[in-house]
């Protein structure tokens, strides 16, 4: 029995990268053995165990192979004759099919080290073909890898596009995508990752709505300005929805399985980014009931990250409007519902007196600032 750290590991130490966590793969053996030694099986399924004490996982070699269509149906096989190279053969990237000993000899057979130094994203083999969530993950490294100089070989280019036309990502779960999606909107070079989608024709089936000459260009600068200040996943999928309209997005986010925070943050940014083009004067009536559609009462925190995707999404010549709105925010929220509770005020009356209220604050604003 042999033990082997694999994949993202060696990637990382061979890019001078820190390594978060480590992957083994281990020839020569059976679960049996796995188990006397104080592994822990994880997954039915697949033979994955646990080390005892590390965590970390250890794989027993494989081969896949494919059977149906989509994700599922992969026949895994593994046995103590599953050779090492075997098992590195059926990943996704040469980068990522490489091994390393125990006693720190490379395993290298499909040229991963050299494709780290020409910085190419280049499939193992042609079975790269038969997992379409493959696509996903090269775009994603792609995004990771590009400050470092990386790009997508054409080869694999090729492939990816051919995989695309025999229609291979209608087979993607919609899980698995939102999966990559999210990872990807954390990556180095966000934009990258659609961009790669968009060259390979994926982004065509996934997210029509931004293949489009003024759409896409305006989604990565709006993604790239909320990834510079640093936002969270619902502000940066807010921003890369922000050229579509507030149905697109909602049906989109809902087709995409995205959750529904990050589903509403992109709704309201899409609702409301018009609302304030077109906002010429600024009647307190209008910012209020832009306040009220953001709902700053009860989701005072999420209208912060709706400001933030709001000032990435808008023109440069209307982000001073959004001062406007910060000020009314800040005027409607000072309004205290029990001063008018002691006034006498109940019930639908006392709604009505604090929207009343705040009307008089943002108005009174307007006569200051
Ligand atoms: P990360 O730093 O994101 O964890 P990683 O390379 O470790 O990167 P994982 O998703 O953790 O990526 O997968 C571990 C390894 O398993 C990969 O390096 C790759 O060799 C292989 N792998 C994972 N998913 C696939 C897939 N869909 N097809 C082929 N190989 C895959
Ligand atoms: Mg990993």
């Amino acid at each position: 029995m042999k033990t082997y750290l694999v994949g993202g590991a060696v990637r990382d130490e061979l890019l001078g990268l820190p390594v978060k966590d480590r992957d083994w793969v281990v020839t020569g053996a059976t679960p049996d053995e796995m188990l006397q030694r104080g592994f822990k099986q994880v997954g039915a399924d697949f033979p994955v165990f646990l080390h005892p004490d590390t965590r970390e996982e250890y794989a027993l070699a494989r081969t896949e192979r494919k059977q149906g269509r989509g994700y599922h149906g992969f026949t895994v096989y593994s046995a103590p004759d599953v050779t090492l190279e075997d098992d590195l053969k059926r990943r996704d990237l040469t980068i990522n099919a490489m091994a390393k000993s125990t006693d720190g000899e490379l395993v290298d057979p499909f040229g991963g080290r050299e494709d780290i130094r020409t910085r190419s994203l280049r499939h193992v083999s042609d079975a790269f073909a038969e997992d379409p969530l493959r696509i996903l993950r090269t775009a994603r490294f792609a995004a990771r890898l590009q400050p470092l100089g990386f790009a997508v070989a054409e080869p694999t280019m090729a492939l990816m596009q051919q995989m695309v036309k025999d229609g291979e990502v209608g087979h993607l779960v919609p899980e698995r995508v939102w999966q990559e999606i999210q990872r990807a909107l954390h990556e180095n070079e966000p934009g990258t990752f659609f961009e790669i989608l968009r060259d390979c024709g994926a982004l065509a089936r996934l997210i029509p709505e931004l293949d489009q000459e003024e759409a896409f260009p305006a989604a990565i600068q709006a993604l790239r300005c909320v990834h510079k200040s640093g936002g969270d996943t619902d502000t940066r999928f807010a921003a890369l929805m922000s050229p579509l309209t507030p149905e697109e997005a909602r049906n989109r986010a809902a087709q995409l399985k995205a959750p529904n925070d990050c589903l509403n943050l992109a709704r309201l940014t899409t609702s409301l980014a018009p609302q304030i083009v077109a906002m010429t004067d600024y009647r307190a009536e209008v910012l209020l009931q832009l306040l009220e559609e953001a709902d700053i009462s009860r989701r005072a925190e999420r209208f912060n990250r709706l400001l933030q995707a709001l000032k990435c999404a808008l023109p440069d010549t209307e982000i001073t409007k959004l001062d406007w709105l910060i000020s009314a925010q800040h005027a409607a929220l000072s309004v205290e519902a029990k001063e008018l509770l002691a006034q006498g005020f109940k019930g639908k009356e006392l709604g009505e007196a604090i929207r009343n209220e705040r009307l008089q604050r943002i108005s009174a604003l307007k006569r200051t600032q």
